[in-house]
């Protein structure tokens, strides 16, 4: 029998050229069985057999496409992998076993002894310890700078940078980086522009559009949005992608395909979930600004927030992560995040659920003290991931917080 319509099993990927990334996000890295199941399959296997040896040496030998062993390649895993890339505007996007081993496997694919490079200051807690402490072991050297300081970008290239590292906007504070001027400066001086998208995700912000080279992905965050699963991706254009996968398939950290099927189908609602997300989170924010008890919010969609222009130009949404400072200290703080209710304390973001955290005592408890205060840090500060629960239940639960300062 024929297929009524060819694209039935896959949709040709000349159709998917000038889709919306709201369409992507269902349609991309479709992969149908002759089954032809509605939902995707999911491929649960170590190893692909062979219908002969010689197919078997075809393979092997790279002259007949195909799947080996899934350490090298999986259907759902490249299911995922094509939709995100898709998403993102990049040429290939390879999925991690974490967030980590996407930032692990870009600097060992990439870098060599002698390299040098500049990040952000106040990444991901564990993106500075794998810079400082382990990538600084194998002679890759690292200088920090503050987001939006642009002449501390500049000085602190050297001869040797070859990769610029930053994720925009930050975390807990939500400053914005421009984006396009840090890849002039990374292209001027022969290096990369990696930006880890964690917080707004290819819905909110393509950071391709605006001269990256590399993007990261904890998918352990939005992507998934529902705290299932932990991993990663790392996204662009296939001569840098061909090293990045050639490091992965060699060190292992790949994705699972149970984890790459629900990270798939969590990509399908994401666009929604985001901006469900940014209309919670700006509404949060301006009800918490001028509120009795706090002494300042920090959010990018906020007019007040000095890289608010910036951030309207560089993305189309504002995100889900807000942090706001407490008139008082620890104390202050802890009593608020203890008495809400329904909100979660816990460290982690993106989840459809509110979560609240205390980053001093937290996800920035390691830093020393003047790491902290040059980093903002205060006691007094709590950060929201904001969920997509009704927005007069979240500050009926946040009511509770300031019920307990009597503010
Ligand atoms: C969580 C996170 C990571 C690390 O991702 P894992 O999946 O936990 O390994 C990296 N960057 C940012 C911005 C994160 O929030």
């Amino acid at each position: 029998m024929t297929l009524r319509r060819e694209e039935t099993i896959q949709i040709p990927e000349s159709d998917l050229d000038g889709m919306s990334v709201d369409t992507l996000a269902v349609r991309a890295g479709q992969i149908r069985t002759d089954q032809l199941e509605h939902s995707d399959a999911i491929f649960p296997t170590s190893s692909f057999v062979y219908g002969s040896a010689a197919q078997a040496a075809a393979r092997f030998g790279g002259e007949e496409p195909g799947n080996i062993y899934s350490r090298f390649t999986n259907p759902t895993v490249q299911a995922f992998e094509k939709r995100l890339a898709a998403m993102e505007g990049g040429e290939r996007a390879v999925a991690t076993a974490s967030g980590m081993a996407a930032i692990l496997a870009t600097c060992m694919s990439l870098l060599k002894a002698g390299d040098h490079v500049v990040c952000s200051r106040g990444v991901f807690g564990t993106t500075n310890v794998l810079f400082q402490k382990y990538m600084a072991r194998f002679g890759v050297t690292t200088s920090f700078v503050g987001l939006t300081d642009l002449a501390a970008w500049e000085s602190a290239i050297t001869p040797d940078t070859r990769m610029l590292f930053l994720e925009t906007p930050s975390n807990p504070l939500c400053e914005v980086a421009d984006l396009a001027a840090l890849a002039e400066l990374a292209h001027r001086n022969d290096a990369l522009l990696v930006v880890d998208n964690c917080f707004c995700t290819p819905v909110l912000q393509r950071p391709f559009e605006h001269g990256a080279d590399l993007v990261i992905h904890s998918a352990t965050k939005y992507l998934d949005g529902q705290g299932r699963c932990v991993g990663g991706a790392v996204v662009g254009p296939n001569t840098l992608m061909e090293e990045v996968y050639g490091f992965l398939r060699s060190a292992g950290p790949t994705m699972s395909p149970f984890n790459a099927w629900v990270f798939h189908k969590g990509l399908e609602t994401l666009p929604i979930r985001m901006r469900a997300h940014c209309d919670n989170a700006l509404e949060l924010a301006q009800w918490l600004e001028g509120r009795a008890g706090v002494e300042s919010v920090f959010y990018a969609g906020l007019v007040s927030h000095p890289q608010h222009e910036l951030a309207r130009r560089q993305q189309s949404g504002f995100g889900g992560v807000l942090s706001f400072k407490l008139v008082g200290g620890r104390d202050e703080a802890w009593r608020f995040i203890d008495a809400t209710r329904m909100i979660s304390i816990t460290a982690n973001l993106g989840d459809v659920k509110t979560t609240v955290t205390h980053p001093a005592t937290t996800t920035h408890g390691r830093l020393s003290p003047e790491d902290k205060a040059q980093a903002g840090i205060t006691e007094n500060l709590v950060r929201l991931s904001v969920g997509i629960e009704a927005i007069d239940d979240l500050k009926r639960d946040l009511e509770r917080g300031f019920a307990a300062l009597g503010a």
